[in-house]
């Protein structure tokens, strides 16, 4: 990996520069909490100074780019004695600024699925494809967990990512793309000086990681406690909302479903996210709900998360954000589950 360093001010020049070519996504304050906190999203930028570097913690990912909420997947219409299909699967090149290590990483999870596996998603191949991104390093909050996921560094899966060493960005490049446009904007060559603040800040984030959960006997756990209450306990207050999954910067459950016109001459095939916590996710043909309990939905979504993909990619779905944590009505989250199978597991 090539390093570089940019200043605040040619890297202000750089994006205006990128805004007037692409899309520009980036971390915008949009509300505040009841605590009076900024709720920020990553939505497009009409100036740089939209961007907000400081942010703290997106309430949803940025993996809204690659998998949006609702996509329609094609359009067909009936015509004479025959019938014409439309597919949409391109998208002009665009730049998110700003992802964290840990949704850098969840995305690198999601690619081992809609990239590598046997039926490859041409939705999110185009999106990713056509996607520069360019990752910020930040100091955890209270309660990330990306650490004990091994999440909160990113080696790849990036062009380029910043860290802020004061009045400039220390930079790691990873693509042809990202090397280009940093030289174009007058990124000079790692000094002395640079390495050691960038070496003071990056002790100074190691620091700052308080929340662990301890993952090391997590899928064999999971096997051993299959019929604990703990599942009960937690399963009892999820209220079946969704808002997990929706949150998550890592999970996929789909639903696809056909809007047909009244006139029975166009339809359309839609996808949308879907959460495996929804009360009618595992209803089949005929009606049958084979996990009709929230303890029993709520288990399974850990089970995907901790012990499934483990199996399948010999590592966790989760990368420890917590996002799940923090949008859940009912006080459910990872750290509070696993440290409850854990105790149980001990007793
Ligand atoms: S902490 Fe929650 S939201 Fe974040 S990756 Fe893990 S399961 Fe998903
Ligand atoms: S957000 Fe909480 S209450 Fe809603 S489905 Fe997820 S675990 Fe259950």
């Amino acid at each position: 990996m090539l390093f570089r360093t940019i200043t605040k001010e040619n890297f202000k020049k750089m994006v205006e520069g990128l805004m007037e070519e692409n899309e520009v996504i980036g971390p915008k304050s949009r509300d505040r909490d009841k605590e009076g906190n900024k709720i920020y999203r990553f939505l497009k930028l009409n100036c740089f100074d939209e961007l907000e570097m400081d942010y703290t913690r997106s309430y949803s990912s940025p993996k809204d780019y690659f998998l949006p909420f609702k996509e329609d997947l094609a359009t067909y219409r009936l015509e004479n004695n025959g019938w014409d299909q439309k597919i949409h699967y391109t998208i002009h090149p665009r730049i998110i600024i700003g992802m964290r290590a840990c949704d850098i990483n969840a995305l690198l999870k999601l690619d081992q699925v809609m990239l590598k596996s046997a039926y490859p998603n041409p939705y999110y191949f185009a999106r990713r494809r056509n996607t520069l991104i360019i990752g910020l390093d930040h100091e955890p909050l209270e309660d990330c967990f990306c650490r004990s996921m091994n999440t909160d560094t990113a080696s790849h899966g990036f062009d380029l990512f910043l860290t802020d060493i004061g009045d400039r960005y220390f930079a790691a490049i990873n693509s042809d793309t990202a090397y280009i446009v940093l030289n174009r904007f007058n990124a000079r060559e790692v000094r002395e000086e640079d390495q050691l603040r960038y070496k003071k800040v990056k002790k100074q984030i190691e620091s700052k990681f308080k929340t662990q959960v301890d993952i090391t006997i997590l899928p064999e756990l999971m096997d051993l406690e299959f019929e604990s209450e703990v599942w009960k306990k937690w399963g009892d207050k999820c209220l079946s909302c969704g808002s997990c999954a929706m949150v998550c910067p890592t999970c996929y459950c789909y639903g696809v479903e056909e809007d047909i016109d009244l006139s029975f001459t166009q339809a359309t095939k839609r996808r949308f996210l879907y959460s495996c916590n929804l009360i009618d996710f595992a209803t089949v043909a005929g009606g049958y709900n084979f996990r009709p309990d929230a303890h029993i939905r709520l288990k399974y979504r850990y089970y995907h998360q901790f012990r499934g993909f483990e199996e399948a990619f010999n590592q966790s779905l989760c990368v420890g954000c917590n996002r799940c944590g923090k949008a859940c009505p009912a006080g459910i989250s990872p750290k509070a589950v696993i440290d409850d199978l854990i105790k149980t597991e001990k007793e």
